[in-house]
């Protein structure tokens, strides 16, 4: 990935044209600003301090050549993909730069470089994919002696798939892309696809807790998680892969989502399923987000929901109308048609059938007479298909926005169905009354896109114009929307982890028993704190 944003040189994605004009009349931005990231060689880097006797130790154990500490790799390990993470890197800011760039190529290998790193004192980041958007891959020393960050790309060989359990054992380093084309060639999917998934590992969405755009088909990764192998410095601790247990609490539930604090994960038995033979997704209108989430818990509720089953808010319905994306078939469907069902200024929903074709046209039977029963307005399959078609491009549009001076950034919680719609509009309120409170009128958008039977998931994404001190900017945002998250009863990551970014409100998750139980297994498993200090606890 290259080092100030998403994907290669040479694949970008173009802004629609419509988008010049949307950012000067919604957020008074100029579309013909130009912010482009500085030049490499500007990129400012601290000096690597990692101790010559603790260098030679991490090649002992890796070999010299999987040990680098060239500028190139320092500063491509510096940070992930967060919008501050972004505004630093491409101003040439690498001062979190680790102090070198450690590739281990086994399991074995990862417990010579924890030994090495302890008793040196040198922190160790685990970094998978490095798409974190919460700090979760910043290296941080706090107090230790230097930082490194420890790449598991190399930890991506193991696909062995049991197709009579539907199970598959994976390394933890192997990227989405190639996670899944080796499992299909076995005929089987794990079907977790996140939006980040051309770029995320296996290890990473296990550390993460992650949810795919299908998790309500499939499930989040931590339904798919059925062992886990996680080196910590004080050893390994690893969970058996079984469907079920009752051999006390579940120490499986302590790794997933322990975003690299007490070991490395370094492979998982998750649960897989055939592939599917066939997919339909479609478009569906509703005449207000109230009346489609509505319509949304009761297909949950009646166990038939799609696999990926996404609603969009008025705004975020008008934004993709004006971009002449998802919304074009409602713009075809007629404005008169929409207006006469009650439509108008209303909302669009993404329903996504993956299975064989009769199970498929069974399942959008009955989904199909819920949702209109509930007032949805079926507008066929092109909006569908055209989702399907940009469902990994909103990170290349978000550097295209970043380059001309536009703050991006979004943010997700869940809550009960009972509390969505107030939830919806205050962290909506948050939003725009922190950005309109310093001068730069946003955008602020929503959608739900994780459903379950007693609530779902609420996805923000807020534009403004950027300011000068884009980092305070940003700062105002993200606390008053993660205060009001708190304050209404959401919780303060649905998917996206705690990291550094969430670190404050850990408390208001799981309250200060919770913290010091945390860290006692941490300082148990991780007596000296070398690992990914500065992340989760705060
Ligand atoms: C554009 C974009 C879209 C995204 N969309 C989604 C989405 O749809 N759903 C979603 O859930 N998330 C999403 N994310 C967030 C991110 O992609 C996920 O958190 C993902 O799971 C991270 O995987 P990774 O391999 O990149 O991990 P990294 O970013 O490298 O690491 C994430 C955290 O896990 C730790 N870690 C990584 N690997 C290991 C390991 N093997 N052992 C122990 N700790 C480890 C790291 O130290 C860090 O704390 C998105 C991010 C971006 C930038």
């Amino acid at each position: 990935m290259r080092w100030w944003g998403w994907g290669e040189d040479g694949h970008a994605v173009q802004l629609p044209p419509a988008a010049g004009g949307l950012l000067r009349d919604e957020l008074g931005a100029d579309p013909e600003t130009r912010k482009p990231p500085v030049a490499l060689e500007q990129v400012s880097v601290p000096d690597a301090r990692l101790p010559d006797a603790a260098r030679e130790r991490l090649a002992a154990a890796v070999g010299a050549e999987h040990v680098r500490d060239d500028r190139e790799s320092r500063i491509a390990h510096a940070v992930g993909r967060s919008y501050p993470d972004l505004v630093r890197i491409r101003s040439g800011d690498a001062s979190s730069a680790p102090d070198a760039v450690v590739l281990p190529a086994s399991a074995d290998q990862v417990a010579g470089v924890l030994a090495a790193c302890a008793e040196h004192r040198v922190g160790v980041v685990p970094f998978g994919g490095g798409t974190s958007v919460v700090g979760g891959v910043e290296p941080v020393r706090d107090g230790l002696a230097a930082a490194i960050s420890l790449d598991l790309r190399r930890l991506a060989s193991t696909v062995e798939v049991d197709r009579t359990s539907l199970t598959a054992r994976l390394e933890a380093g192997l990227l989405g892309p190639e996670a899944e084309r080796r499992l299909r060639e076995q005929g089987v999917t794990l079907g977790h696809f996140p939006q980040s998934f051309e770029y995320s590992t296996v290890g990473g969405w296990v550390a993460t807790r992650s949810a795919g755009q299908a998790s309500t088909g499939y499930g989040r990764i931590d339904e798919l998680v059925e062992g886990v192998r996680c080196i910590a410095p004080a050893g390994e601790l690893g969970t058996r892969a079984v469907p079920a247990s009752a051999a006390g609490p579940s120490l499986r539930e302590l790794i997933v989502g322990s975003e690299g604090v007490l070991g490395v994960i370094c492979e998982a038995t998750v649960r897989v399923r055939p592939a599917p033979a066939a997919r339909r997704y479609e478009g569906w209108s509703f005449a207000s987000f109230a009346e489609g989430c509505d319509a949304f818990r009761v297909m949950e509720q009646a166990g038939c929901s799609a696999d990926v089953n996404r609603l969009s808010d008025e705004h975020e319905t008008r934004l993709s109308m004006a971009l002449g994306s998802t919304g074009s078939r409602m713009e075809k469907l007629g404005r008169r048609y929409l207006r006469m069902r009650g439509h108008e200024g209303g909302c669009l929903a993404i329903l996504g059938f993956e299975g064989s074709e009769e199970e498929i046209e069974d399942r959008r039977r009955h989904t199909g007479a819920l949702l209109r029963a509930g007032g949805g307005v079926a507008l066929g399959h092109r909006p569908g298909d055209a989702w399907v078609r940009s469902r990994y491009s909103g990170p290349y549009l978000r550097d295209e926005l970043l380059d001309r001076g536009v703050l991006i950034e979004t943010l997700e919680t869940a809550t009960s169905w009972a509390n969505l719609g107030a939830l919806h509009h205050a962290v909506g309120e948050a939003l725009r009354g922190a950005l309109a409170g310093r001068g730069t009128p946003p955008f602020v958008m929503c959608h739900v896109s994780h459903l379950y039977p007693s609530g779902a998931s609420l996805y923000f994404t807020f534009l403004a114009r950027q300011e000068d001190d884009a980092l305070a900017q940003w700062r105002a945002a993200k606390t008053a929307a993660s205060e009001a998250i708190v304050a209404g009863g959401g919780t303060v990551t649905h998917h996206h982890a705690i990291g550094r970014d969430h670190r404050q409100w850990m408390k208001a998750e799981v309250g200060e028993v919770g913290i010091e139980l945390l860290r006692a297994a941490k300082e148990r498993l991780d007596p000296v704190g070398i690992m990914n200090p500065g992340k989760l606890l705060p």
